[in-house]
Formats: C-alpha cells, structure tokens, sequence
C-alpha cells in the first residue's frame, strides 16, 4: 500500500479511534512532554489535480491557524529551540506541555503565507534552510516531477541506479510512479546528480536549470525573517543530499559548511540543524557534534519526552500537512500513532 493511502486511512479512521477513547490508554506512556512538529509549505489551496503523497509537504494559512487554536486550547507552551532543554528540566514533574513548529528546506512561501500567521499568535518557528536554495543552485525537483507524472500516461527511463517504465493512466499509478521516482532519485550518487536530473527531466522536455531558485528564499528573504525573534534559522545542509549516501568527507563538510555560510551570510549564530529527508547514520549524528550545534531533528514520527535531554541530535518529529485532521493530530498527541508507528518504543531516538 502506497504511502498516500495509508495516510487516507490514517484520517478516515482517526474520527472512531478517537471517539472510543483510544488514546486515553496510549497517553500516559506516549504522550510525552510534546512535540516537535515538521511542516514545509504554507500555500492557500491549488485547484487541479495534484500528486497526493505531494501534498504531504502543504498546509493552507487557514489550517495552520487551527493547528494553533488546537494547540492554544490545550494550553501548550509555544516555544522555540534554543528553549528545549531548559523547558525539559523545568517542566519535568508538572503536567504543562510544549509545542515547537519547524519548516524545512526553505520555501518562499514560509515568508509570504506562514510567517504573517505565525506574527498574528506570535508564536516561534525554525526554518531549517538548505543553502543551494537561496544561492539560486538548488534544482527542486520534486515538484517538476509532480507537473511531469501528471502531464504524461508512460515514463520509461533508466537511472544508473535503476529503471522506471510505468503506464500512468490513472491517478493511483501515478502516485506509485511518484513515489518509485523519487525513491531512484535519492538513490542517485550526488556527484551525478545533477546531470542525472537534467537527462531524466530533459528527455520529458523539461529544463531543469531553467527551474532553480523558482519557490525558494532568497538571502534577503531570509535576513528579513532572522531579523525577528520570533523566527530561529536552522541548517539543512548545503544541497540536500541524502547523506547517508555521501562520502564521510562530503558529509562531514554538508553539515559543517551549512552552519558556517548561513552564519556568515546573515550573521547570526546558528545552533540547530534537520536531517535532509530525514536521514542519518551514527556517522551524521558525530559530524552534527562536531559542527558545534545544540540540536538536530529527524522524521521520526513520536513525541518529545524529557529523557531526549541525552539525545538532542535525534529528536523526533510530528508530520503537519493538509491530511493532518484534528482527529489525527490528537492521536499523534496522545501517544496512540507514535506506539503504534514505533512499534511501542517510548523514547524514538
Ligand atoms: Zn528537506
């Protein structure tokens, strides 16, 4: 089953799960001291026909603001970061709880739509930024590909590490085939990356270099957004690739460079850094050590327990996005998703 569909079921069944009262079991055991919650785009809604397992990176202005109203009604502490630890050691025997909302990669509409709704509640956020997006080299291609799968029925292509030929003429094929490409592609050797991507796209007529630095911040977006302390900058690596598949060399100077060009440019300390796609070996975690920042975040999907004290280079976090109903928010809060997604681990490290 595709990832989409077991989101879908994830929301359809969210409303019983929570009516009979499910997560009042899981709660004493997972609920945690809160959450760090992942978001990536703030967009009003797109009409037409959209790659679903997509939309997982989307959220509207107005939703986002309920997700707050959510949060402001269980009276969680909004807070940011660089507060994490010493909240952990404050609030370890009370019944407070806390929320922290973090975006990756930087997109431009973290400025245009979050950050207004976010200065309305005043509330704190971290953007995590890739540096090749506001130095105009990025290449987002995951939402060219989303515009290629929907505009043909077949893709036929071989990537060095593997081939695609997929009939796309429904819209669930093309979900499968979204999900296949995207996979091959951050399998690609990151040294190739580049011209992989451009042969690929260019075969579907696509110019992917004619794509760069389209929906990303630009530097002075971004000194705008620093400048106010409601708003932490993160490091999400120089380029974006998966680093697992990295020399350790390349590795090491990813993370440790994203510090050092963000500090430089908007001069700024920067103390905390997220895992691109959300992966990461024991190797990442030293270089995350050794680059001098305070905390790192994964996509591990649980909660926030006091206990991360001792391990605050892999601190997990809770998905937002357009499929994140009350329903569903309240079981990942309550513990009752986390237990079942974790397989009953507690503390997700
Ligand atoms: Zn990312």
């Amino acid at each position: 089953m595709g990832q989409y569909y077991q989101k879908i079921l994830t929301q359809r069944f969210s409303p019983l799960l929570n009516s009979c009262g499910i997560g009042n079991l899981t709660k004493s055991i997972y609920a945690g001291k809160g959450q760090i919650l992942i978001l990536h785009r703030v967009v009003p809604k797109m009409s037409g026909e959209r790659i679903h397992n997509h939309l997982s990176l989307e959220i509207s202005p107005e939703h986002l603001e309920r997700i707050f109203v959510y949060f402001e009604r269980k009276n969680s502490d909004f807070i940011d970061l660089d507060t994490l630890p010493t909240w952990l050691e404050t609030n370890r025997r009370t019944k407070k709880k806390f929320v922290i909302f973090t975006f990756d990669d930087g997109y431009k509409d973290n400025l245009q739509f979050a950050y207004p709704v976010f200065k309305k509640h005043n509330i704190p956020f971290t953007i995590y930024i890739t540096s090749s997006i506001p130095d105009g080299r990025a290449i987002i291609w995951w939402y060219i590909l989303e515009d290629l799968i929907l505009k043909y029925d077949r893709i036929q292509y071989s990537f060095s590490v593997g081939s695609i030929n997929a009939k796309c003429l429904t819209h669930r094929a093309k979900e499968r085939t979204f999900t296949h490409i995207r996979k091959l592609i951050t399998m690609l050797n990151s040294m190739n990356l580049e011209k992989e991507l451009a042969d690929f796209f260019s075969r579907f007529g696509y110019n992917v270099l004619d794509h760069r630095a389209e929906m990303g911040l630009t530097w002075d977006e971004i000194a705008v957004l620093a400048k106010d302390p409601i708003v932490t900058i993160g490091a999400h690596t120089l380029n974006h690739y998966n680093l697992r598949n990295l020399t350790e060399k390349q590795s090491l100077y990813e993370i440790m460079e994203s510090k050092k060009i963000l500090e430089k440019n908007l001069n700024i300390k920067v103390n905390h850094f997220s895992y691109p796609f959300g992966k990461y070996t024991s190797r990442e975690i030293d270089f995350v050590k050794q680059s001098n920042f305070l905390t790192a975040t994964t996509t591990e999907n649980a909660n926030v327990f006091y206990k991360h004290l001792n391990h605050p280079y892999t601190l997990p976090r809770i998905t937002i996005n357009t499929l994140t109903s009350e329903d569903v928010l309240n079981l990942h809060v309550n513990g009752f998703y986390p237990a079942i997604l974790n397989k009953f681990r507690r503390v997700v490290h």
